[in-house]
C-alpha cells in the first residue's frame, strides 16, 4: 500500500478545480445549454440495454487513477442546447426502448452543469419516456432537487474510497458529500449501481475495501456493485493535461485480486461484477 507520504500531494490541482466550479455556476444558472466533450452509443454498459452516453466536459476532481482526464476542462467541450441533445437522443428511441435501454449522462462530472443535465433528463422521460442514468462521483449530488432525483431512474456512483483520508488522497476532495448523496437517494428509493475502482497500492487496502463495503451495504437501494480493475489504458492521456499522472509504476489489476475483493463486497450480501 502506498503510503501517503509517498504521494504528490493534490493541492496544486485545487486553484484550477474551483475555477471549473464557478464556471459551472454561470453555466448552471440557465441550464438551456450545456458543454458536452463526446457521445457514445454503447450496449451493456453504463446501465442496461442499448444506451446513448452523454460525456459532459468539466470535472472538479482529480482523482490519480483517472482514465479521462481529457474530459476535465469545461472549455474544452462543444456547447449544445438541451433541444439539440434530445434531437440526437431521438435519433435511438425505438432500440433503446426495443432493449430496454436509455440514456446516461456521464464526464467528466455532470452535475458541474446540474441544471442542464436536470432538464435533459426531464425532457427524456417525459417527451421520450425512456430509462434515464446518471453516473457520477456524487460530490455534487446536492445539487439535484428530490423531485429532479424522480427523473433518474438509475443512479451510477462512484465510491472511489471508503475513509476520508484514503477518499482525500485518492481524489483531492472530501468523501461526505458523496456519502451524503449515497444516503439521501437510498431514503428516497432511488436505484443505484455502485462503482469501486481496484487500483494495487492505492485502494486496495484490506480496511479500505471493507470500509466501501461496509459503505454500500448500509444502503437499501443498491442493485449492483461493480468493482472496476484498474488499468493503465488512459495513461497516454495524462501527457496532454500538463498535469503529473502518479501511478506510472501501478501495474494493472488482476483478475484474482479483482475477484477477492468482490468477496468481500458478496460477503455483505450484496450483489457483485
Ligand atoms: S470524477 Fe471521474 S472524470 Fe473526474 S477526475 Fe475522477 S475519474 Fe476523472
Amino acid at each position: 500500500m502506498m503510503s501517503p507520504d509517498s504521494v504528490t500531494p493534490l493541492a496544486p490541482f485545487m486553484g484550477y478545480a474551483d475555477a471549473e466550479l464557478d464556471a459551472s455556476e454561470r453555466i448552471a444558472a440557465a441550464g438551456a445549454t450545456g458543454s458536452i466533450h463526446s457521445w457514445d452509443l454503447v450496449t451493456a454498459q453504463d446501465g442496461p440495454g442499448t444506451r446513448m452516453t452523454l460525456f459532459m466536459a468539466g470535472c472538479g476532481m482529480r482523482c490519480q487513477f483517472c482514465q479521462n482526464p481529457e474530459t476535465w476542462r469545461m472549455r474544452d467541450g462543444i456547447p449544445r442546447s438541451v433541444e439539440q441533445v434530445m434531437d440526437r437522443v431521438a435519433r435511438y428511441e425505438k432500440i433503446m426502448k426495443v432493449t430496454g435501454g436509455g440514456l446516461t449522462i456521464s464526464g467528466g462530472e455532470p452535475l458541474l452543469q446540474a441544471r442542464f443535465v436536470a432538464n435533459v433528463f426531464h425532457r427524456a422521460k417525459v417527451d421520450l419516456g425512456i430509462h434515464t442514468a446518471l453516473d457520477t462521483s456524487g460530490l455534487l449530488g446536492a445539487r439535484l432537487s428530490d423531485d429532479e432525483l424522480q427523473d433518474i431512474d438509475l443512479t451510477l456512483l462512484d465510491i472511489k474510497s471508503g475513509t476520508e483520508t484514503a477518499y482525500k488522497r485518492v481524489t483531492g476532495r472530501p468523501l461526505q458529500p458523496t456519502l451524503d448523496f449515497a444516503r439521501r437517494l437510498s431514503d428516497l428509493g432511488r436505484t443505484m449501481w455502485i462503482r469501486f475502482v481496484l487500483v494495487p497500492g492505492l485502494t486496495d487496502a484490506p480496511e479500505n475495501v471493507a470500509a466501501v463495503a461496509d459503505i454500500v451495504a448500509g444502503l437499501s437501494t443498491v442493485e449492483r456493485v461493480e468493482v472496476l480493475p484498474f488499468h493503465q489504458l488512459g495513461r497516454t492521456k495524462w501527457a496532454a493535461t500538463g498535469e503529473k499522472y502518479l501511478l506510472g509504476d501501478t501495474k494493472a489489476a488482476t483478475a484474482a485480486e479483482a475477484e477477492a475483493a468482490r468477496y468481500v463486497f458478496r460477503e455483505r450480501g450484496l450483489t457483485v461484477y
